[in-house]
């Protein structure tokens, strides 16, 4: 799509603050972070939305979740369990479709939102 924006990102036509790329996805850095950690995971393929997928791109969308664990801890928001029991830290993964789904870029993508409480507000 020649108008699409994370097309223009992942052909690199316009830069990103990128943190990840192989043949399928590339993952980068939102540019107006809601939280210390944001970052998109974005399929190299233009589909519109996530209503747009179907059996075909099971794959695909299985490996963007699981890299969104791998690149979550590498950003430091992993979520762990402690040697004592406890639990800590974590993040946000979400994917927003349609226009009351809040959905503003219309290429598919994963967002992942860590930090201390990201959906509290960064504090
Ligand atoms: P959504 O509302 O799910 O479509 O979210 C689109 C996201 O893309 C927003 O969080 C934007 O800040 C982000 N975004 C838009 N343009 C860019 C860009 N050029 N580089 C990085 N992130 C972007
Ligand atoms: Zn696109």
């Amino acid at each position: 799509m020649s108008d699409c924006i994370f097309c223009k990102i992942a052909a690199k036509q316009i830069p990103s603050k990128m943190l990840y790329e192989d043949d399928d996805v590339i993952a980068f850095h939102d540019i107006n972070p809601h939280a210390p950690v944001h970052f998109l995971i974005v399929p190299k393929q233009h589909i519109a939305t996530l209503s747009d997928a179907d059996d075909t791109h099971a794959g695909l969308l299985g490996k963007m979740m699981v890299l969104a664990s791998r690149l979550a801890k590498e950003q430091g928001c992993a979520y762990e369990r402690n040697a004592d029991g406890g639990i800590s830290g974590g993040y946000k993964s979400l994917i927003n479709t349609g226009p009351d789904g809040g959905q503003e870029v219309y290429h598919l993508h994963l967002h992942v939102i860590g930090g201390a409480h990201p959906w509290r507000g960064a504090r």
